[in-house]
């Protein structure tokens, strides 16, 4: 990235491939809040394109899944204090007038921003979510044992919430409609089903994972890395 430029001064940036072989990819208008690059323009590079970019607090804690556009405001604007990962997506902006040299950043899929305060998340448990369950049980019903897609999925309060069931990860398991509308409002010993596992709670690191729709290598080798040993991650 071009040294004391400011990205937001400069009217466009284009998108290359980090090996340069293809020709302007699209263009980013920074001043007009980030425009969508056109669809066809981007075809040579979808994959980088729809990658999203793991954030970090300074000390690698994780933070947020970023698009690449969000990332590229960070490096902007200095905000990046380290990075992992290979360059996925190189962006070239305008040529400064007082050194002549071309603005670039490189994405990396793993940056840390600087300054960023510890993740509140951290500290809390991280927000259920109906595809985060489904994917914390590896879409697996825990009364019959069986893989479903996730639209015949459902969110199964052991103890059902009319009974005083909390909606938290530790009360709430993934069935498939069926076993769920058969167990109905009975606990699991009254229905006489029994749990083929157990719920427990996600850690930040997982959680992450979860909630990541295109994790790539990079950021599922950091990722796993400190994901307890007994999630279901690593089975
Ligand atoms: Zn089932």
């Amino acid at each position: 990235m071009g040294r004391g430029s400011d990205f937001f001064g400069v009217r466009s940036l284009t998108a290359r491939s980090p090996g340069g072989a293809g020709a302007r990819a699209s263009v980013f208008t920074l001043e007009s809040g980030l425009r969508r690059p056109r669809l066809k323009a981007l075809a040579p590079f979808r994959y980088a394109a729809r990658m999203d970019v793991l954030q970090l607090d300074v000390s690698g804690r994780p933070q947020a899944w970023i698009s690449p556009r969000e990332a590229a405001v960070l490096y902007a604007s200095h905000a990046v204090a380290w990075t992992l990962g290979e360059t996925f997506q190189v962006l070239r902006g305008g040529i400064q007038r007082s050194t002549g040299v071309q603005s670039r950043i490189e994405l990396h899929p793993i940056v840390a921003v600087r300054g960023a305060m510890p993740s509140r998340a951290w500290r809390s448990t991280p927000a259920i979510t109906n595809p985060k369950l489904f994917a914390r049980d590896r879409c697996i019903c825990a009364y019959c044992g069986g893989r479903f897609h996730v639209d015949e999925l459902t969110r199964e309060h052991i103890v059902p919430v009319s009974r005083g069931g909390e909606d938290s990860w530790m009360n709430c398991i993934t069935a498939c409609r069926t076993c769920n509308g058969h167990k109905g409002n009975r606990l699991p010993e009254e229905a006489r089903m029994t749990l083929l596992y157990l719920p427990y709670v996600p850690s930040l690191h997982e959680d992450m994972i979860l909630r990541g729709r295109r994790i790539v290598a990079d950021q599922m080798e950091f990722l796993l890395a400190s994901v307890p040993r007994s999630s279901r991650l690593h089975g």
